[in-house]
């Protein structure tokens, strides 16, 4: 990617080595679980699923040890963050206007280990993930270490896809497609929201190849070998690679992200047409 002489958004908000105080409170006395139930029963969700409703990026989480990476990898990566979510904010505010809207940009947040966000406590395990109630995006940085090591996904495009998806849960929170979301997944077998939630992952799939179109389009931002990049990132975390991985076989029903070629196939159906009209995963077969 040649991202180097990108504009930086200044969006960021770096929380590193600052964990979160939800651990601490917990620990003395499980107030931090009692403030996430009450928080969850004036959502009217499962408290257990309070982190899922934010989109992360993956199911299940990535629990294994890969190497940390240094300070001076990680401050590289923090640009690269910026550099990739200012473009998303020129890619969708251009796309926002064109539909009559106006786009508000979400608050990247880099945080160590865990932070507190408004979907409650963030741990490092759950993955890279977006939370509707303040709008913000939520990373640690290992994340990326493990998409290389873990994942068998390296490369800055990789690393763009994984900014570019959880913006794509922000752009559905815009349009009000979450909403739309939570609602239908009220009252139906566990089956059928499951299903409700692999189509809402994988149009932020869609959208996140809708930004690399635009990204390439107006900025030349892609070179040779980002694209199978982004398609190898997509694969590796597809539901089926991470249970196979996990547990040495795949349950089709209890997927909330897509399988690894759904997860590609809308990525490319996104990046073909940089158009989010070709993004409708609600609609027919997936
Ligand atoms: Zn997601």
């Amino acid at each position: 990617m040649r991202w180097q002489k990108g504009r930086r958004s200044q969006n960021i908000e770096d929380r590193r080595g600052r964990p979160g105080r939800g651990r601490r409170v917990a620990a003395g006395g499980g107030l931090g679980m009692v403030a996430i139930a009450v928080v969850a029963m004036l959502l009217g969700v499962d408290p257990g699923m309070l982190m899922k409703i934010g989109g992360g990026l993956i199911g299940g989480g990535p629990s294994s040890q890969a190497p940390a990476p240094t300070s001076a990898q990680q401050d590289q990566q923090k640009e690269l963050v910026s550099v990739v979510l200012a473009d998303t904010e020129d890619t969708w505010r251009a796309i926002f206007n064109q539909m009559g809207r106006q786009y508000s940009e979400p608050n990247l947040v880099l945080f160590s280990g865990s932070t507190d966000s408004a979907c409650g406590y963030a741990s490092a395990a759950m993955g890279p993930f977006y939370c509707p109630g303040d709008q913000k995006l939520y990373i640690d940085l290992n994340f990326y270490s493990e998409l290389q090591h873990k994942f068998g996904a390296p490369g800055d495009f990789a690393q763009a896809y994984v900014v570019a998806h959880e913006v794509g849960h922000h752009v559905q929170t815009l349009l009000g497609i979450s909403d739309q979301v939570q609602r239908a997944k009220r009252g139906v077998s566990e089956a059928q929201s499951n299903d409700i939630q692999v189509r809402m992952e994988l149009q932020a799939d869609c959208m996140s190849g809708v930004w690399a179109n635009h990204a390439h389009r107006s900025r030349n931002l892609l070179e040779r070998g980002d694209i199978e990049e982004g398609l190898t990132a997509a694969a590796a975390i597809g539901d089926d690679t991470l249970q196979r991985k996990a547990r040495g076989y795949v349950v089709p029903e209890s997927f909330t992200h897509g399988s690894a070629k759904q997860r590609q196939s809308w990525f490319f159906r996104g990046l073909e047409s940089g158009d989010i009209n070709q993004c409708d995963t609600f609609a027919g077969s997936i």
